[in-house]
């Protein structure tokens, strides 16, 4: 793998190459590879014009469309650093990344300035700059319309991202672009915060380029081929293995705002995608809807799933119902999306004992070890944490040296996942360390329990947790959501895994919801259920 110093650096080569070929399609509209580049130095010449240098960071809340990557692109032309933000946050939350970034300049949507974003950055003293994006500014059909509200009009203590740009068009910062390298920090994403305060792991240009660059010719696509963003941009899946990998093709990157399930299969039809990478639940979902068929998935040459478990049943039940093999992905956000993937050419087995589907292998450069705790190798086939190091691994948490020298001692990632290998040196994740349940002394898996529910044919979600018991410490409860028209009762979803399982892993209690609760990244929340009891 020889990748760019960047990503920018392979979107420009592209913008030289094929200048018009669409490089972002989002509904109606389209951004060829020369107008995206035009302007993305149009918002690079403005927030140079407004004090931005080389170094600053720029927090980008923004959902899948042709903004975000104008926004991104036109930060790192000027030399800064992205913080990609869910906007599904909240004041609290943000108040936390503005500060702990110390973020000068925000860009976001229309109403995430109104809704709460004008008051949280006025609070915060290093913010300068606000740049807002009108969504509807790139003539979408209406139904896409109706999910993102209505322009407004510029927006006070803001100036408008597209305007900007358009007036600006093509000039670049007046103090020139800076030559980025690929050890400079491209982006600070922020941990959710299932292990105390979120922290900000810096990843790379080259941590991206690389990771990019080895998926696109790991998946064998063609030059320019079609992606479609079904992970969230602003998570790492999506940045690298959607927008990244595909730009650096010289790809079409296809854009639907968030994830809408008839939204997206409509999307898959108009844009006929060659690849995409999702978490396992929006397959689920995609597979849930009603108009659901063949044709949605006829132009895929992949799909690849990543980022969440994947049920080794979802992936049978999917090909049987529409031909396509979903391929599983392991990554972090410390290791800049995937570390180990299925190879194109094979199918990832599943081990005997526990139903695992493995994750993959490990990519060529990358050097995966299962270890104890004392960080000694254990034997293949046998469980301990795994550690990660390679060309993709973080160099660290943004100012925090203490997190840093615990998660990465020596530059290798210690991942709180407990996994083993295979002796063919497949990978295999079995949960995460926190998520274990101490059921009599009995180690449970929630992973393992899930699987089996996924194989029942009634199931469409499932997330396993413990909850305290004063006799067993703790014990193991099944949350499910089912597919549409059925309703098995959780009697006998209870008697289906204590036939498959060993008597002290199946669930003593299976509760019904028309829905799990999940991240906006698509995770099932195990915590959030665990706190429901
Ligand atoms: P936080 O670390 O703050 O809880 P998060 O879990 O959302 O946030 P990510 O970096 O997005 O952080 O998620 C990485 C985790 O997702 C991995 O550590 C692993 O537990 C899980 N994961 C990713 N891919 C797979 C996979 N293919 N199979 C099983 N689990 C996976």
């Amino acid at each position: 793998v020889h990748p760019h110093p960047s990503t920018l650096h392979a979107f420009q080569d592209a913008a030289r190459r094929v200048p018009d070929r669409t490089a972002l399609a989002y509904f109606d509209g389209r951004l060829s590879y020369a107008e995206t580049d035009a302007l993305s130095d149009g918002i690079a010449a403005h927030l140079g014009d407004r004090g931005f240098r080389p170094g600053d960071r720029a927090a980008i809340m923004l959902q899948n469309t042709p903004h975000f990557v104008l926004a991104l692109f036109g930060v790192w032309k000027a030399g800064g650093i992205v913080v990609p933000v869910n906007p599904m946050y909240k004041s609290a939350e943000m108040t936390h990344v503005l500060t702990d970034a110390e973020v000068t300049a925000v860009i976001c949507a229309d109403h995430t300035w109104d809704g709460f974003l004008r008051d949280t950055a006025a609070a915060a003293p290093s913010v300068r700059i606000a740049l807002t994006a009108c969504e509807r500014d790139l003539q979408t059909r209406d139904d896409a319309r109706v999910l993102r509200g209505e322009r407004l009009g510029p927006r006070e203590g803001a100036d408008d991202l597209l305007a900007v740009a358009r007036a600006h068009a093509g000039r670049g910062p007046a103090a020139g672009t800076p030559e980025l390298t690929a050890d400079d920090i491209a982006l600070i994403s922020y941990t959710s915060g299932t292990s105390g305060t979120p922290k900000g792991a810096t990843n790379t240009h080259g941590n991206i380029a690389y990771n990019a660059e080895r998926q696109r010719t790991g998946l064998g696509l063609p030059d320019g081929a079609t992606y479609f963003a079904l992970a969230p941009l602003f998570h790492i899946t999506g940045m690298v293995c959607e927008l990244a990998s595909c730009i650096t093709g010289g790809g079409t990157l296809a854009l639907a705002y968030r994830f809408e399930a008839g939204v997206v299969l409509d999307a898959f039809l108009e844009h006929r995608p060659a690849f995409t990478v999702g978490p396992s639940t929006a397959f689920m979902a995609l597979m849930a809807h009603p108009d659901v068929s063949r044709d949605h998935f006829s132009s895929f040459a992949t799909l690849a799933s990543g980022g969440a478990p994947l049920p080794p049943a979802l992936v049978e039940k999917f090909r049987a119902a529409f031909g396509p093999y979903i391929r599983n992905g392991y990554g972090l956000t410390e290791c800049t999306a995937p570390c180990a993937s299925v190879p194109p050419h094979l199918e990832a087995p599943v081990d005997k004992v526990s139903g695992t589907l493995a994750v993959g292998v490990p990519g060529p450069d990358t050097v995966v070890r299962i270890i104890d705790d004392q960080g000694q190798d254990v034997p293949f086939g046998e469980q301990g944490e795994i550690a990660v190091r390679g060309p993709q691994v973080v160099p660290g948490y943004w100012r925090r040296p203490d997190a840093t020298a615990e998660a990465i001692p020596d530059g290798e990632l210690r991942t709180g996942d407990i996994g083993f290998m295979d002796t063919d040196g497949w990978l295999y994740v079995v949960d995460r360390k926190k998520d274990m349940i101490n059921a009599s002394g009995f180690k449970v898996w929630p992973r393992e329990v899930e699987d089996v529910l996924y194989s029942h044919p009634a199931v469409r979600e499932a997330a396993v947790v413990g909850i305290p018991d004063t006799y067993r410490g703790e014990s193991v409860k099944a949350y499910v959501s089912l597919r549409p028209g059925q309703s098995p009762a959780p009697a006998e979803l209870t008697a289906y895994c204590k036939e498959r399982l060993a008597a002290y892993k199946y669930p003593r209690e299976v509760e019904v919801l028309p829905e799990l609760p999940k991240t906006t990244s698509g995770k099932i929340l195990r915590r959030e259920l665990r706190d429901r009891g």
